[in-house]
């Protein structure tokens, strides 16, 4: 039977960026066992969610929609493409903090009409339906939670009585550009969400499971920290599959060294797939993918229980990723 329902775990740009190759990928009979009409379900990383002047931003949702529905600055990677900053140097012209956060023009249409609804009493996921409505992506899209849950990362503050200082992840990301080491994570809210609608169905309904690459702390992780998310993940009969983020001991774009530092994971593609786990060693993935330059680590890898081949991971176009992605699917049918 050909493969009809693939779920992907998704945080922004690697996640979009992977999902976009794969839709090729299906579209163009690029992969073994899947049928040309398959249906992809991604469920989006939403703990890098912020408000922001009254509005509610979903950097990674908006990432995965823009870059699906062809509205994405792909110079950037993030954000509508043909922006303009008007609304943005308004807001400074007032003295508004924060000023470090890039509000586009365009942009901020999205968040008025999210948190219009939102407070009309729509869930995100409603929501999110309802923009995707416009945007056509191409795929099913679901934030991961209804409920807000929001990433903070601490760093040292001499300054502060507790020596430390917490702030939202997207201001270290963006403002201190994770410049800083970051001394903790902390997962607001996470352990008391719940899955969004349709969310534990995707995993335990599907064909197959993808995990890309995607931040394995901040968007992955929390992810797979919503309450029933890991479960789901190893009671599913679909295999799961992932792909390293890692490549040559180092992230390929991002912060993940700085975070996965922070948590205590070592800074390589074994480690962050060890890290994640096999599904036999009480983890959620039945196969991880390194790239070649990290061959040498797959010998380790199935050594402690999980399944691993090299190959190129670099997500250069859309035929490159649909390569990894055929690869995914070859090593776990
Ligand atoms: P974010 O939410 O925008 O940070 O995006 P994601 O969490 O989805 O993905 C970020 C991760 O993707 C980072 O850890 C990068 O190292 C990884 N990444 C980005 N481009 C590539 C690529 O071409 N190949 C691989 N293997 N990883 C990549
Ligand atoms: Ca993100």
């Amino acid at each position: 039977m050909p493969m009809r329902n693939i779920t992907v775990i998704s945080g922004g740009m690697g996640g979009a960026k992977f999902i976009r190759g794969l839709l090729h990928g299906i579209t163009h009979g690029l992969l073994p066992g899947v049928s040309p009409d398959a249906r992809v379900t991604v469920v989006a990383n939403t703990a890098d969610d912020l408000w922001l002047h009254g509005l509610k931003v979903c950097p990674d949702l908006d990432t995965v929609m823009y870059t699906l529905g062809d509205g994405i600055d792909s110079a950037r990677g993030w954000g509508r493409r043909d922006e303009t900053w008007s609304v943005k140097e308004e807001l400074e012209a007032y003295g508004v903090e924060p000023t470090w956060f890039g509000l586009g023009d365009r942009d901020v249409a999205t968040h008025l009409v999210r948190t219009q609804m939102l407070e009309a009493g729509y869930p995100l996921s409603a929501v999110t339906e309802a923009l995707c409505k416009r945007w056509q992506p191409g795929v099913r899209l679901l934030p991961m939670t209804d409920d807000r849950v929001e990433t903070h990362v601490a760093i040292a503050d001499p300054e502060s009585p507790s020596g430390r200082r917490v702030m939202h992840f997207q201001e270290y990301w963006v403002r201190l550009r994770a410049a800083v080491p970051a001394e903790a994570v902390v997962f607001v809210g996470l352990e008391n969400s719940s899955p969004a609608p349709g969310v534990l169905e995707a995993i335990t309904e599907a064909d197959l499971v993808i995990v890309p690459p995607s931040n394995p702390v901040v968007s992955i992780g929390t992810v797979l920290g919503v309450p029933g998310l890991r479960s789901a993940l190893r009671a599913t009969t679909a295999k799961v599959v992932g792909l390293s983020p890692i490549i040559g001991g180092s992230h390929v774009h991002g912060m993940a060294n700085q975070l996965l530092t922070a948590v205590g994971v070592e800074v390589s593609a074994s480690g962050v797939g060890l890290h994640h786990g096999a599904r036999s060693a009480g983890g959620v993935l039945d196969g991880w993918l390194v790239d070649t330059v990290d061959a040498d680590q797959v010998g380790a890898l199935e050594a402690a229980g999980l399944p691993a081949r090299a190959v190129p991971l670099l997500m250069t176009d859309d035929d490159a990723t649909a390569a990894m992605a055929a690869a995914a699917i070859d090593m776990v049918s």
